[in-house]
């Protein structure tokens, strides 16, 4: 939403602008929720960065943990700055995180071991560099859309191949955290002008990125736990405080 007030960052230049009045707080945020929103998502990938570390769990988790953080930071400079180039910080870290999915889930049973892992590497590099020259704007959300697809069908065959009922609520949480994200950021995006009339703007976009980050915890936990299955390392879900499921496992002597 576009207003006239004193901003430190100058016009928005970013294509893409969220139900909440710029520059409403501070004159060096211009979205005060859909920036504060990105720190749950952050906490829950330090958490499982940390789970990951501790219990030795194979590089492909940390590094996806790692980027679930850079693509939440990518998105509180983005939103608090709405401008193009922190756009792309956003945009770009979301592609590789997909891209990183897509090694997860495919590489158990690709044959040429080091094909995969570098033609994925150089397209997320290609990708970054022609994002940043030609700004895509709808040829970015069909992309993404695109590579989210290429998840599903794997991430349904894991599910129906786990017995474990801890393993499938995390799956299940995961579909319900991805449909409640989806609603607020439609309703944000279609609703805008009559949520901007109400008495309390219910901040679809920062409930998006709340979701989201609970949805890509999930995600994550849950390919740690197939991973370990398939590792033969006797996974079990625990819960973290009493609630936040995380992965433990069990390696034998030998490994
Ligand atoms: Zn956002």
């Amino acid at each position: 939403m576009t207003d006239t007030v004193s901003s430190f960052w100058g016009p928005v230049t970013s294509t893409t602008e969220w139900c909440e009045i710029n520059y409403a707080y501070s004159s060096y945020i211009a979205e005060f929720y859909n920036t504060i929103s990105n720190m749950p998502s952050i906490l829950l990938a330090f958490i499982g960065l940390v789970n990951a570390f501790r219990q030795r769990f194979e590089k492909r988790f940390s590094i996806l943990h790692i980027t679930n953080m850079i693509l939440s930071i990518g998105s509180m400079l983005f939103h608090a700055t709405l401008q193009n180039v922190q756009q792309q910080s956003d945009e770009t870290p979301m592609v590789w995180e997909m891209l990183l999915y897509i090694y997860i889930l495919y590489s158990p049973d690709w044959h040429y071991r080091s094909t995969m892992p570098t033609f994925l590497f150089l397209y997320g590099a290609a990708f970054a560099i022609a994002h940043s020259q030609f700004h895509f704007d709808i040829g970015f959300k069909v992309h993404y859309v695109i590579l989210c697809l290429l998840c599903i069908p794997r991430m349904y065959k894991y599910y129906i191949h786990t017995n474990d009922a801890s393993a499938k609520r995390l799956a299940k949480f995961y579909v319900l955290t991805l449909f409640a994200a989806s609603i607020c950021w439609l309703c944000d995006r279609l609703f805008c002008k009559e949520i901007s009339r109400w008495y309390f703007n219910p901040q679809g976009h920062a409930l998006w990125h709340v979701f989201m980050g609970f949805n890509s915890y999930l995600a994550n936990t849950f390919l740690m736990f197939c991973r370990a299955q398939q590792l033969g390392w006797a996974p079990k879900v625990g819960y973290f405080m009493g609630h936040l499921p995380y992965v433990k496992i069990q390696k034998p002597k030998s490994q």
